[in-house]
């Protein structure tokens, strides 16, 4: 039988990573029932800055394999890490940092992750949001799109309701949607109980690949920019909620104050790994904490760590660090988590590649 492999992977770009993919007919007796059945393969990595021409050549190795909901079964989704041929991950590769993290802490901690990925529609060229007025015109003022209903208040659901549906087939770990306060912005939750750091971070980016494709199919670009129209309009975040086995024990509050003390100490490193042009969105306004402070609180959204009611009543359950912008790359956000909350330090400097000059300008300007 033959079927289509999807080979999806995470190139270069800097500071902010892409998704790539390219299809491969694989002649199989039966459906590869997880990624070691799936050969590797390798690309062009001068093609997706990823490597120079004189030495070009990159391998994907599979590591995580689904059904493909929209090509249908038993066509498959493959997620690759990037390795070179010589066997070493590629420095581009954070998922190989993050394993190694997980490697230290993964028993002792048994972390849990769940993201909620923001994100704008914008019209099929990618000009101006979906159904905004023509000609970089405004809509109403904020305030009536948050989980709205009706036609003039929430733009795009036809995606929105197929994405959710492809997400469900494919059997990842989507928890919830909901239209967000800009119009033409949305949010999906993914991970959350019982999501390891790697379950969570590479659903996350399966389902961010599934929205783009599916918008293809529907004439909507996807967009994770951090703060997609400047002015009285709210940026777009990827919260990270955590928790560990100590967390969600009884009394686990306690273990929370202690991980938010922790994350304290380490707010600059965080900042680096928590998404490129984050200052445009967190600016004090619009639900979030300047990006150069630091405050945790109950219940509080202008605070960078929010402990929800429900846990501060339960005493235990986890936090949520609303710091990360759409546009991060869960693997260095849940790395740094584990190396801070976990371990005892967490070092950005695993993650150099993709400092451009850019991002270390904004850092030097925000901290120095
Ligand atoms: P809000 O918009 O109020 O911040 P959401 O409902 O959008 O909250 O997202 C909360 C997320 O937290 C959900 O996706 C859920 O799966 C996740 N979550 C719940 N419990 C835990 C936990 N113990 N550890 C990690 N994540 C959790
Ligand atoms: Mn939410
Ligand atoms: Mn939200
Ligand atoms: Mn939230």
């Amino acid at each position: 039988m033959k079927i289509r492999a999807e080979y999806i992977w995470i190139d270069g770009q800097k500071p902010t990573a892409k998704m790539r993919s390219k299809t491969k007919i694989l002649d199989v007796k039966d459906i590869p029932a997880s990624s070691d059945d799936v050969p590797r393969w390798g690309f062009d990595g001068s093609s997706t800055s990823q490597a120079t021409t004189d030495a070009s050549d990159l391998d994907l190795v599979p590591v995580c394999a689904i059904p493909d909901p929209i090509r249908g079964a038993p066509n498959i989704l493959v997620l690759c890490e990037v390795y070179h041929p010589d066997g070493r991950p590629h420095e581009s590769n954070t998922r190989a940092v993050l394993r190694k993290s997980l490697k230290k802490y993964q028993k002792q901690c048994e972390p849990w992750f769940g993201f909620e990925q923001e994100y704008t529609l914008y019209d099929k060229d990618g000009i101006w949001p979906l159904r905004w007025p023509q000609g970089g015109g405004y809509p109403a003022p904020q305030g009536g799109y948050y989980c709205g209903v009706g036609s003039d208040e929430v733009f795009g659901t036809e995606l929105i309701e197929a994405h959710t549906l492809a997400l469900l087939d494919a059997g990842l770990a989507i928890a919830g949607t909901n239209a967000e306060v800009m119009a033409s912005q949305w949010e999906f939750q993914i991970g959350g109980p019982n999501a390891t750091a790697s379950t969570a971070a590479d659903h996350l980016w399966l389902a961010r690949w599934i929205l783009y494709r599916l918008g293809e199919h529907f004439g909507i670009t996807v967009k994770l920019d951090p703060k997609p129209i400047v002015g009285d309009w709210n940026g777009a975040g990827c919260h990270t909620n955590f928790s560990t086995n100590s967390m969600r024990e009884e009394n686990g509050l306690d273990a929370i104050f202690k991980a938010c003390e922790k994350l304290k100490g380490f707010h600059k490193e965080h900042i680096w790994v928590y998404g490129a042009h984050n200052d445009e969105r967190l600016t004090g306004a619009h639900e979030t904490c300047p990006i150069t402070d630091f405050r945790y609180a109950m219940g509080h959204r202008g605070c960078s760590i929010r402990i929800p009611a429900g846990v501060a009543k339960n005493r235990r359950g986890y936090l949520e660090d609303r710091r990360p912008a759409a546009n991060i790359d869960p693997y260095q956000v849940c790395t740094a988590i584990l190396e801070t909350v976990c371990g005892k330090r967490f070092n950005p400097g695993a993650f150099r590649y993709f400092y451009d000059e850019k991002h270390r300008r904004m850092m030097r300007g925000l901290f120095d």
